[in-house]
């Protein structure tokens, strides 16, 4: 597979064409930001940390029969992906309170949730990715009935596939952010599943283990996302 042509330059990744037009190249940056861009950074070598993770994961759900994108590593900071059309919606599943919940309902942070929160953000920069719902998903032509009700399905199985994985490796799943994508008629599980998109917090303890550590500044971020990527290879 040929790499060929920058399509796409986000926030932590680049996708490059490739000279196959059903396939693309996913370059994972060290570049991090939070807070809708508002803070910006960099930490060293996350972008090979966020690939190799989110290389397992991909591999340890399409193992568990949810389809992905994924197709295989290329360098540890490059990955062969379907291109696929992205919808334009965050699925955020929450399993204690934490981050934009604690702060816009009040609830202290690691409080424990009565059941599963499941939610949409409209994926838009320029708006501040608002909170909405599935009539909104509807009127603003997001996503057909059918494949709001898969991208549901597949993801309430992705936590629990998650949750359990991750208590394996000693790690709390908090909560977590998921992507899809549409392809020749089918959804995909899209984007990257790594610390910058999931609340990891040691089993006991409660540390940390991801981005909040570079949005509040708790420092040893590169530490953190290193052990996340041990444990996930062990
Ligand atoms: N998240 C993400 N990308 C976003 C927003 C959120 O990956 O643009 C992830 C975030 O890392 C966390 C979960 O989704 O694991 C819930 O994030 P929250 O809404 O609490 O946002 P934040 O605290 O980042 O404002």
């Amino acid at each position: 597979m040929e790499k060929r042509n920058k399509i796409y330059e986000g926030k932590a990744k680049i996708i490059y064409s490739t000279d196959d037009p059903e396939y693309v190249i996913q370059y994972f940056k060290d570049d991090a930001t939070a807070f809708n861009g508002a803070k910006k950074g960099s930490v060293t070598d996350k972008g090979i940390f966020n690939n190799k993770i989110s290389t397992k994961i991909f591999e340890f759900l399409a193992g568990e029969g949810i389809p992905t994108h994924f197709v295989k590593n290329l360098s540890d900071r490059e990955m062969l992906v379907k291109k696929v059309e992205i919808i334009q919606l965050e699925t955020v599943v929450r399993n204690k309170a934490a981050g934009s919940f604690s702060r816009n309902y009040g609830v202290k942070e690691g409080e424990l949730l009565n059941a599963t929160i499941l939610e949409f953000c409209y994926k838009r920069d320029d708006l501040n990715d608002p909170l909405i719902n599935d009539t909104h998903i509807k009127v603003l032509n997001l996503a057909s009935v059918d494949e709001l009700q898969k991208i549901k399905e597949y993801t309430y199985k992705v936590n629990e596939l998650m949750s359990k994985f991750f208590k394996n490796l000693n790690l709390e799943l908090v909560d977590f952010k998921l992507e899809y994508g549409r392809f020749h008629g089918d959804i995909l599980l899209a984007d990257e599943i790594s610390p910058d998109t999931c609340r990891l917090w040691e089993l006991g303890t409660g540390e940390k283990l991801d981005k909040d550590r570079f949005r509040h500044d708790l420092g040893n971020i590169e530490d953190a996302y290193q052990e996340v990527l041990n444990r996930v290879l062990s």
